[in-house]
């Protein structure tokens, strides 16, 4: 039984703010080169406190280690300012916060803000489960963990690479917290980030992209381990090859909350990027755990188990069916793509951008089993 009812932030002199309080925070100009602009205000998380004064006064007695910032652009000077705004989150349960993404392909509207975060408040820290698409997305989820409480934020956990879950990590890093992810995100991000910073450029525009930093992963997890947040275990489990190369999931014993990642989509069509028949062994794997709530990592944002994987199961089924079917009549990759899963065109959003390339990732894994 855990109690997480009392949640307020309280600063080093036993002061409660947060809520509706003024609260003010210290910021850097991050400017992409010498001439200056585009230039963007990056968050300096840990400087929070109640007067402009206070702020100021904690950067002279700590500056902050600019020394990973200043290899992405050119710094000018901290200074406190008034704070920006949090992003939105939910309760789904006792002391577990959501954050839903938007049900779209990251644009210049949505700046990156595309996939579900959330936190998870134990008794001594915070663990996050991923940072969004974009530094101002993990930004706004810092000021939305301290409106909820001044525990130190121990870990982020990132679900697998994709950018739209783990390019918010950077201000993260500040406040020391280690990064948790599959030992094999590292590498497979190492060789995608630049291409993957090129398309959100373009997508959601330089100044939001600007300061993107996945900093290094601290613990890499090859088959599960228990965090502790203060009578508090999350478990987090790494996954053989299924949506990508690298998922884990972040399972909060208390709750009975799993959040699944993007080894879960809900009314956003699911994205093939892994193993077909993998993915499927892992869900199958993921129904016989003891799960009360499911986080997916579009969508939700928090489904009932064990019915929230029917959708999941049913395109995927879908999928491995019309595929083989096609491969059997001696179709052409290209020919089977226009029909392999239609039949699953109106249950999902964004069906046109994603189920042809799930398609031909279907095709080419089993036209070879
Ligand atoms: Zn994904």
């Amino acid at each position: 039984m855990v109690s997480h009812a009392l949640i307020s932030v309280v600063d080093l002199r036993g002061r409660v703010f947060g809520g509706d309080q003024f609260v003010f925070e210290a910021v850097i100009a991050l400017c992409l080169d010498l001439a200056a602009e585009p230039c963007r205000d990056q968050l300096l998380p840990g400087y929070e406190a109640v007067t402009q004064a206070e702020c100021e006064a904690a950067l002279a007695a700590r500056p902050p280690a600019l020394i990973n910032l200043s290899v992405l652009g050119t710094l000018k000077t901290p200074m406190c300012r008034p704070a920006g705004e949090p992003l939105t989150v939910e309760e789904v349960a006792d002391g577990v916060f959501v954050h839903k993404g938007h049900i779209a392909e990251p644009d210049r509207a949505n700046r990156g803000d595309v996939a579900n975060l959330g936190f998870i408040v134990g008794d001594d820290s915070v663990a996050v489960v991923d940072t969004g698409g974009a530094p101002w997305v993990g930004e706004g989820l810092w000021r939305a963990i301290r409106k909820q409480t001044s525990k130190p934020v121990s870990h982020v956990i990132l679900t697998h690479l994709h950018p739209d879950h783990v390019f918010g990590t950077g201000p993260f890093a500040f406040t020391g917290a280690e990064i948790v992810a599959h030992v094999g995100l590292s590498r497979a991000l190492a060789d995608r980030q630049a291409a993957y910073r090129q398309s959100f450029e373009t997508l959601i525009g330089i100044e939001s992209v600007l300061g993107t930093n996945v900093p290094p992963v601290t613990i890499a997890i090859d088959k599960e381990m228990a965090i502790d947040l203060g009578n508090r275990p999350v478990l987090v489990k790494a996954w053989p090859v299924a949506h990508s190369l690298a998922d884990v999931t972040a399972f909060d014993t208390s709750s009975g909350t799993l959040f699944a990642g993007d080894l879960i989509f809900h009314r956003h069509t699911p994205a093939l990027d892994g193993r077909l028949m993998g993915w499927q062994a892992v869900l199958h794997d993921i129904e016989h755990m003891q799960v009360t709530k499911i986080v997916p990592g579009h969508g939700g944002p928090a489904l009932d188990w064990p019915d929230g994987l029917a959708d999941m199961n049913r395109y995927l089924k879908t999928l491995e069916r019309d595929t083989r079917q096609a491969i059997a009549d001696g179709e052409r990759l290209g020919d089977a793509v226009n029909h392999i899963a239609e039949s699953e065109r109106t249950a999902w959003v964004l069906f046109q951008a994603y189920n042809k390339r799930n398609a031909t990732v279907a095709f080419t894994e089993l036209e070879w089993e």
